[in-house]
């Protein structure tokens, strides 16, 4: 008799057991249904400031009770809200905007919470303007200009399969470019060597969303014929046309010639150094002391007494100041942007490298240092190691515009 109460005891303990746990949910969906005062947990997870295309957003939401409610806002235009939430930015116009996810709960209450993220939906690709400035299409000459943009965007500029050296400008500082956001002025040398005639500027610009813009443009270089000159050294001179001494010494030069200070650092046109004859002029073929060496005029000469005084053809800074043994009294001054001016067979040095000097400044006197015949001023004016016409560098030519 006293096995049997245990056995219901035991009996009754197992079902209200199995009855807690099978009716635990319901109980709490009960409870919940009417006591549950927590708001859902919603996030949306960061997104980028630009969007394009058809995005995906990963919302994450959480509440303990079941089914919740989501309306998704564009806006405060309600828009389709499948999952995972996609949005085809395609259907709306580019701009601002606000996407507001709302989520309610099933409770007596309602419980709501919303979260809000901004962004801009961006579908257009950038605009992209070149604008030629200045433009001489010949071996020799140069060009000139400037990207502008209308966004910000990542750029990559090629001439004649190189990349073109771009220098971001305000755009502020120049004509009818106040709807410009960036501004890129560049400027290119033609070498004596480049093959003829058609040659291209490509441009690919991707903005922050991701739009993508290519731009191509070609131009034609005409020829230019250039003559033959001959020269004879004096014979005390000749060991200077010496190719081992010559490539040492070009060495040097070059070192020099390949940086570049970042920035402008010229004023309007260049001057000629010295207000005189040209005896020589720039691009001819040299064909020295019967061809003991063969070269090419890299700049243009001017007749030059002894100590007549050298200017700066603009402002910059002093990169090389030195007796070189080819070249004779040399200066080198960097205008920026790869921009240099030199001056060989100087007599006398006035500067010193890293010297700041101004348009017009006298830097040497002339002489016949070096590989000369008589004194005179080698003038050269290069763009990143590509030698070009000094004539080109002078203002008050028509059709000229100044070089910066
Ligand atoms: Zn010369």
């Amino acid at each position: 008799m006293k096995k049997l109460p245990k056995m219901i005891i035991r009996f009754l303990l197992l079902l209200s057991l199995v009855m807690v746990i099978q009716f635990t949910p319901i109980f709490n969906r009960v409870v919940n249904f009417f006591f549950d005062k927590n708001v859902p947990l919603i996030i949306i997870p960061p997104m980028e400031n630009k969007i394009r295309g058809v995005i995906t957003i990963d919302l994450q939401v959480f509440d303990k009770s079941d089914p919740l409610s989501i309306n998704v806002y564009l806006n405060k235009q309600k828009v389709e809200a499948i999952f995972p939430l996609l949005i085809d930015t395609n259907r709306f116009p580019d701009g601002d905007y606000v996407l507001m996810v709302e989520v309610m709960d099933s409770t007596i209450r309602k419980n709501k919470a919303f979260d809000t993220v901004e962004f801009i939906i961006d579908n257009t690709p950038p605009l992209v303007e070149i604008i030629l400035e200045k433009e001489i299409l010949e071996p020799g000459g140069f060009l000139k200009g400037r990207i502008n943009l209308k966004e910000k965007a990542l750029i990559e500029a090629k001439i004649a399969g190189e990349n073109l050296v771009l220098l971001e400008t305000k755009p502020s500082e120049f004509q009818n470019s106040e709807s410009n956001i960036l501004s890129f002025f560049f400027i290119y040398g033609i070498p004596l060597n480049q093959e003829l005639p058609f040659k291209e500027i490509s441009i690919k610009a991707v903005d922050e969303a991701g739009n993508k813009t290519s731009k191509l443009l070609t131009y034609q270089l005409k020829d230019r014929k250039f003559s033959t000159e001959f020269l004879t050294i004096a014979e005390g001179k000749t060991p200077l046309l010496d190719l081992e001494l010559l490539r040492a010494e070009r060495k040097i030069v070059e070192e020099v010639l390949f940086k570049m200070i970042k920035g402008i650092y010229w004023e309007g046109d260049f001057i000629p150094p010295v207000d005189s004859v040209v005896t020589s002029p720039f691009g001819v073929k040299r064909i020295y002391n019967q061809g003991l060496l063969i070269g090419r005029h890299n700049g243009i000469d001017y007749r030059a007494k002894k100590g007549t005084g050298i200017k700066a053809a603009n402002s910059g800074f002093v990169v090389l100041s030195e007796f070189l043994r080819a070249r004779g009294g040399t200066v080198i001054i960097d205008h920026g942007m790869g921009v240099m001016s030199l001056y060989y067979h100087l007599d006398e040095i006035l500067v010193n490298r890293s010297d700041r000097v101004k348009k017009g400044q006298f830097i040497g006197k002339a002489g016949d240092t070096g590989i000369t015949t008589a004194p005179h001023l080698h003038f050269e004016m290069r763009i990143r190691n590509v030698a070009v016409d000094p004539s080109h560098f002078y203002g008050g030519k028509k059709n000229d515009s100044p070089l910066y």
